[in-house]
């Protein structure tokens, strides 16, 4: 697969606004913010999907995400947020290198809008998929 615009970000070969960098991670502002402070924080390793990454640049990812939200929200003065992590094109994912987005939701308006179009589980789906769920997962 060639390589994705997120690998030259990070490289430096194209300029970002970064935010964050250490060995495993890369935090920049989106180029096209749903609010003031919209930051995406890139695994350095070039997985496509969440599913994909390794464990390694998993935990990198989580241990620094918490921070990376606080700081964007300290510094736009905002104090709700989404976190988004689009995977497939169907899901919207339109850069094929696992990202987060860290979106600030200003009083004032803007930010993610979300549809979500909830149904009703059912107590014998529930227990069918959850096992199903649980099966693969035992597998390791
Ligand atoms: P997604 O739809 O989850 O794949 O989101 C990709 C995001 O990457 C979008 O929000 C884009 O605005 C952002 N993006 C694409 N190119 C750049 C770039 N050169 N610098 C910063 N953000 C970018």
């Amino acid at each position: 697969m060639s390589e994705t615009i997120f690998t030259r970000i990070i490289r430096g070969d194209i300029p970002s606004h970064r935010v964050y960098e250490d060995e495993k991670v890369f935090a920049f502002l989106d180029i096209a913010p749903l609010a003031p402070g919209h930051t995406l924080v890139v695994p350095k390793e070039p997985a496509v999907t969440l599913d994909a990454l390794s464990e390694e640049s998993a935990a990198a990812i989580g241990r620094v995400l918490p921070r990376i939200a606080r700081a964007v929200m300290a510094a736009t003065g905002t104090r709700d947020y989404n976190v988004l992590q689009n995977n497939g094109v169907a899901a919207h994912q339109a850069v094929p290198h696992v990202h987060f987005h860290v979106i600030p939701k200003p009083d004032a308006g803007g930010g993610l809008g979300i549809g979500w179009p909830s149904g009703h589980l059912e107590a014998e789906d529930g227990k069918r998929l959850a096992g199903a769920v649980a099966a693969q997962l035992a597998k390791g």
